[in-house]
């Protein structure tokens, strides 16, 4: 997969901008707060649905005005393809070659693409949402389906906790009722599980496999996936019963508490290395090698799946790298199209085919 024009007009502090991108090492330099992670959120935007650090649609709109709009040019396996995304009072619209999409689960899935950010260190040592969230984004672009069990698990979830809030509260609760939503809930929970499991088996060949390579040897990484249901289970229709048994058997302490306690929006990712508890024990250096490991094996699964690479965006985390992961990263490029901000020109680095200075939300291309 590779990218090749992004446009966009009154997104963040872009007015307008026309980005040609080449396919293999592309280069956004320039000062602190010129707009380097603004065009790579406008990118990534296509990738996750939505921004990956506002709250609110609304955020991205450059001051002053009422909208903003969006234009990606990508090429896949199959040909060229455009989308686009704009929101303009409150309106938001998408579009793939020019066909309206209504639903944004329906814009995720076409451009792949993998970020990489200096807020990815957290999860090595953040909590487990942060680590569900990577996994839920980096499934949700290979099996569209997921995010639809994953809608469908929320809602149920919500109606299930606001009962189990009423019930918390001596108000009366249908039972029925609450058992429906718990089924329901178990029939979404059974696919996120398998999916993660089948995931995680997956990414931990290729992460583990590029972790001993950064550090020449030494470290052994083993990722696996932390759930309610102690032995893994493969097989959908058990994992379902499993949870049925599990919501069941812990329904009256959950009408105490007034929550629901147990299912995958409680789950997390347990990464070792060398048989220890990375959250617990890794230095900085080890996090930042998991954290890429963990990113390029997730380009490494996509590639695996539809034989291509996504587009790696790596946002401002050359200079947190040393020169031997830097190498890394660069040396390994092949079929991979990168794009890297940095407040450097990177001079000394010749591998940089396209490099585009960034200044004011403006964005030109070295002569
Ligand atoms: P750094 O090197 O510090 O990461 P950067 O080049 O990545 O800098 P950006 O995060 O892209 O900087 O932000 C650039 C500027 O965009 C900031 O000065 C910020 O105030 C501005 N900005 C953010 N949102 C908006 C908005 N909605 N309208 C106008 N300007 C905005
Ligand atoms: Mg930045």
């Amino acid at each position: 997969m590779k990218l090749k024009r992004f446009k966009a007009v009154n997104f963040r502090n872009i007015e307008e901008c026309d980005i040609n991108f080449s396919d293999g090492v592309n280069l956004l330099y320039g000062n602190n707060a010129e707009g380097k992670t603004n065009a790579i959120e406008g990118i990534y935007l296509f990738s996750r649905g939505k921004s990956f650090r506002a709250k609110e649609d609304s955020e991205l709109i450059k001051f002053g005005n009422e909208g903003f709009s969006l234009f990606l040019e990508y090429e896949d396996s199959i040909g060229k393809n455009t989308l686009e995304y704009s929101l303009y009072k409150k309106e938001r619209r998408r579009k793939k070659n020019g066909y309206r999409i209504d639903k944004v689960k329906d814009m995720i899935g076409s451009f792949k693409s993998v970020l990489f950010y200096p807020d990815d260190l957290l999860l090595v040592k953040g909590g487990p949402e942060e680590r569900r969230e990577f996994l839920n984004v980096a499934i949700g672009q290979c099996y569209p389906s997921y995010i639809n069990y994953y809608a469908s698990y929320k809602k149920a979830l919500e109606n299930r906790n606001c009962l189990l809030k009423f019930s918390s509260k001596g108000m009366y609760v249908d039972e029925n009722e609450l058992l429906s939503w718990s089924e329901y809930m178990a029939e979404n929970a059974s696919f996120i599980y398998l999916m993660r499991l089948e995931y995680l088996k997956k990414l931990e060949i290729y992460s583990s496999r590029i972790m001993k390579e950064i550090s020449d040897g030494n470290e052994d990484m083993t990722l696996s996936y932390k759930s309610d249901i102690e032995e893994e289970i493969f097989e959908r229709e058990k994992i379902k019963e499993e949870y049925k048994r599990i919501f069941r058997e812990n329904l009256e302490k959950e009408k105490i508490v007034g929550v629901s306690l147990y299912g995958p929006h409680r789950d997390d990712i347990s990464v070792n290395i060398n048989g220890k508890s990375a959250r617990s024990y890794s230095s900085q250096g080890q996090q930042r090698s998991i954290v890429l490991s963990l990113k390029l094996g997730e380009g490494e699964v996509s590639r695996e799946i539809f034989g291509e690479y996504p587009v790696f965006l790596f946002d401002d985390v050359l200079s947190e790298l040393d020169d031997k992961r830097k190498n890394y990263i660069l040396s390994g490029i092949g079929q991979k199209q990168i794009i890297i901000t940095s407040c450097e020109n990177n001079d000394d680095i010749k591998i940089f085919e396209n490099k585009i200075r960034v200044s004011g939300g403006k964005y030109s291309e070295k002569e």
